[in-house]
């Protein structure tokens, strides 16, 4: 199929379902869009794409934005399902169920979250403790996973646990589907410094999953879990999807509208950093289109981690500068503070700024720290020797854990 067939077959579905359409449109309308292969078109045909290049799905967003008010962004339907858990399930899951699945999947109909962070092991991940005991056809697990983002919602867990503490700490691991509502999960909220409970920590008590539940072979989790990783990072490294759209126009529009004493010496300098600013965002946007038109499989490498640091620390600057803009009343504190599961969102450019300020102290954190992807394109990149690895072939029972 070629890129006018494409947007034609992607016309075709505004028609079928309208997404402006009284009443909410997100899953029939996603779910005629997967029927028709347009959710992920590099995916085979029957499991939500047509097997053309991934670049291609910039052209299915094209139409879809051009044709409709109302556009379902993948990120805010179902960021870890969408944004890591496809590509995994594409690659590794069963045949058998994986089209229901994904689908669900694609329209938002099951939330899925990623269980792989534990208290003592975040950057560390290959260090994990939770382990997996094969009984039968089940595998039962214990142990307790933190930061877990939407697991209060969730449906299915990307998890990662041990099943060999025999063997070295990347060698021990096997990746798993966890049925979040199965007997022995427990979860339990986390508040963040938004007073938001965006992520909690599961404890797993006995829990039973099924062998048929493991996404590649026993032992392969580490494999699976970078897969994962990668995926992550691209899904949280893009930039913003318009020119002068995203963290940047909230920055714009307070410059504009906020009035502030300042000297002209003060507000040439805000001037400046601004400008920089809008550079570096366009530059990453620009960057992130690139790297997308340049791929030309579902598999993703280590480039990923520069979107990552470079969204992460351009991000935080910027609502930084919001701040600056704001003056001291970007500190005060404004109702809707409370403790609270889910997370927030403000027409208000204000209040927005005000909250994203908190919440951006992530962005270097989530999906890896930028001292860890400074790390992997030192190395994996650029080519640069690696740090000691000094417990790499020790089998991981005998390594000393705090
Ligand atoms: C908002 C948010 C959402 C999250 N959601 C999820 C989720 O859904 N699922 C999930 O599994 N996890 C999630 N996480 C966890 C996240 O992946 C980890 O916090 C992260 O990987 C860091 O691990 P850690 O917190 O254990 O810090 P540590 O690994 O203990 O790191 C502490 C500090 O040491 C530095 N450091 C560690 N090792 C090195 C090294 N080798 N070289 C240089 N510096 C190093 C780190 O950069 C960091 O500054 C989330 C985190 C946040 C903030």
């Amino acid at each position: 199929m070629n890129e006018s067939e494409l947007r034609e077959r992607t016309r075709a579905l505004l028609k079928e379902v309208n997404p402006d359409a009284k009443g909410d449109q997100r899953i029939p309308f996603r779910g005629a869009q997967f029927d028709r292969g347009l959710a992920w078109v590099s995916f085979p045909e029957g499991l939500g794409g047509l097997g053309l290049a991934p670049k291609l799905q910039t052209v299915v967003q094209d139409e879809l934005h051009k044709g409709a008010k109302t556009y379902y962004e993948d990120m805010l339907v179902n960021p870890i399902g969408i944004g890591m858990g496809a590509a995994v399930v594409l690659a590794y899951g069963r045949e058998e169920g994986k089209r229901e699945l994904l689908r669900r999947m694609f329209t938002g109909e099951e939330i899925w979250c990623q269980l792989f962070s534990e208290p003592s092991a975040g950057s560390d991940l290959a260090g994990l403790a939770t382990r997996a005991v094969r009984d039968g056809d089940d595998w039962v697990l214990n142990g307790q996973k933190t930061w877990t983002t939407l697991a209060h919602i969730s449906k299915w867990g990307l998890l990662v646990a041990r099943t060999n503490p025999d063997l070295p700490k990347h060698d021990g691991l096997s990746y798993f589907m966890l049925d979040m509502q199965a007997p022995g999960v427990e979860v339990r909220p986390l508040y963040q410094i938004t007073g938001e409970a965006e992520f909690n920590e599961v404890f797993l008590n006995d829990v039973r999953i099924p062998q048929k539940h493991m996404l590649g072979e026993e032992g392969q989790g580490w494999k699976v879990a970078i897969a994962t990783l990668m995926n992550e990072r691209v899904a949280l490294g893009g930039g913003a999807s318009k020119k002068g759209g995203g963290p940047i126009a909230v920055l714009l529009e307070l410059f504009e509208n906020v009035e502030a004493k300042r000297s002209p010496a003060e507000e040439a300098l805000l001037r400046d950093r601004i400008a920089k600013l809008y550079i570096e965002a366009e530059l990453l946007r620009l960057t992130g289109i690139r790297a997308k038109a340049a791929r030309d499989s579902n598999v993703v490498g280590p480039e990923g981690s520069v979107g990552k640091v470079a969204q992460a620390e351009i991000g935080k600057a910027i609502w930084e500068c919001c701040a600056d803009v704001l003056g001291p009343d970007a500190l005060v504190y404004e109702h809707g503070y409370e403790l609270r599961q889910g997370s927030t969102s403000s027409p208000n450019s204000r209040l927005h700024a005000k909250y994203t300020l908190l919440r951006s102290r992530a962005y270097s954190i989530e999906g890896g720290t930028s001292e860890i992807m400074r790390n992997i394109l030192g190395e994996r990149v650029l080519g640069l020797p690696g740090e000691p690895r000094v417990d790499k072939d020790v089998p991981w029972k005998e390594i000393r854990r705090s």
